[in-house]
């Protein structure tokens, strides 16, 4: 017997409340004389400082609407990777594309696949267009291409996978992606999500140009969130073929990309220095923490973004209270328990202040 339909006030859709809704990484330590926030893989250098100039600019006419096709950005992004402007798509933030793909090419209970600890947006989009998140083991803390195979059905609509991962920083090298693509059916699309893409610094990867250029069924989404340190002005893009184009441009809000975000990502696209300094940067940083955190005992999973996973051992020594210790100091990581990692921190790769604060206070904790 169905339950009588509640007329009092509006209801939300069937599914609409199961939702979980995203929490952000914290950003304030009550407390704290300094703050360093290392909860959203945020750019420790910073914008660069041409897209604040640009920023500047825009604020002298605010009253005219954006391009809602946002031409020139494509066109520099087309340039700087070597597309088609035509094949590329700009968003408020890639979310908002990876939202749009959801919604677009699933139907109530279709089957999306997500891998265990894959990046949590992709659920929340998948049950907010009535689709029905199916979840993949993984391996090591790595997708496993033969597990998502696997779970495929005739209800399958979408693979997600994020290449680098959050919250694991792990990556599959691209002939495991090629592979999962031989292994799908043509009409399941395959969404890969190269947030992190310019800190990988491995041979075997790819973020996926290749391979959506050669396929119908392949989309590859990119932020301006990380590498840029644009995630306040919420802007990304897709790269995929064209009827997909065509199909995500019906569905997409007509000015979803504001004239702030247009400015400040083409001229953040043409500072390469502050991208090869950040990469640097983050080169040299990581690969010291990934050093330096285990010789205090602490394992971390081997990362290859701007971001390291931290696993702490006992009940004395867990994630919870490492958080609660290193937030009276003013350093504030993620809990990735929704990710499911109840006893693990996720660390942002942050100025050199903050990583060696960090380490000098975990030392400290552990000995605690
Ligand atoms: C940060 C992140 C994004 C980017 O989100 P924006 O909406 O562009 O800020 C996308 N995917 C993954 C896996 C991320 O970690």
């Amino acid at each position: 017997m169905t339950k009588a339909a509640d007329l009092s006030r509006p209801q939300p859709r069937a599914g609409v409340m199961d939702i979980e809704a995203y929490v952000p990484g914290k950003s304030g330590a009550p407390g704290a004389v300094k703050v360093h926030k290392l909860s959203s893989n945020e750019n420790p250098l910073g914008s660069s400082p041409k897209a604040i100039e640009a920023v500047r600019d825009v604020a002298a006419r605010l009253e005219f609407y954006p391009d809602g096709s946002a031409t020139r950005l494509r066109e520099t992004i087309a340039e700087a990777h070597g597309l088609n402007p035509a094949n590329i798509i700009c968003s408020n933030g890639s979310d908002e594309i990876l939202g749009l793909l959801a919604q677009t090419y699933l139907s109530a209970g279709d089957e999306a696949i997500i891998t265990e600890h894959g990046f949590l947006v992709y659920k929340i989009y998948i049950q907010a267009a009535g689709g029905v998140p199916v979840t993949v083991r993984e391996v090591e803390e790595r997708a496993d291409v033969d597990a998502i195979l696997a779970a495929v059905t005739a209800k399958t609509k979408i693979v997600f996978i994020a290449n680098p991962n959050n919250p694991t920083g792990t990556y599959l090298p691209f002939e495991e992606i090629r592979r999962l693509h031989a292994g799908l059916p043509k009409h399941v699309l395959l969404v890969l999500d190269a947030a992190y893409a310019e800190y990988v610094r491995r041979n075997d990867y790819e973020a996926g140009v290749e391979l959506v250029g050669n396929s119908q069924n392949v989309v590859m989404t990119r932020t301006f969130s990380k590498i840029h340190g644009l995630g306040g002005v919420r802007l990304g893009w897709m790269y995929g073929p064209s009827h997909i184009i065509d199909a995500i441009n019906r569905m997409r809000g007509p000015f979803n990309v504001n004239a702030t975000a247009i400015e400040a990502g083409v001229a953040a696209l043409r500072d390469r220095s502050h991208v090869e300094r950040t990469i640097e940067h983050n080169d040299r940083w990581l690969a010291w923490l990934s050093e330096e955190l285990p010789k205090l005992g602490l394992r971390v999973t081997p990362s290859v973004g701007n971001f390291i996973l931290v696993h702490f051992p006992d009940e004395k020594h867990s994630a919870a209270k490492a958080d609660a210790w290193l937030s009276e100091r003013g350093y504030i990581l993620r809990r990735v328990a929704a990710y499911g990692f109840p006893n693990a921190l996720r660390m942002t790769v942050g100025t050199e202040e903050a990583n060696r604060g960090v380490v000098a206070a975990l030392a400290e904790f552990l000995r605690s």
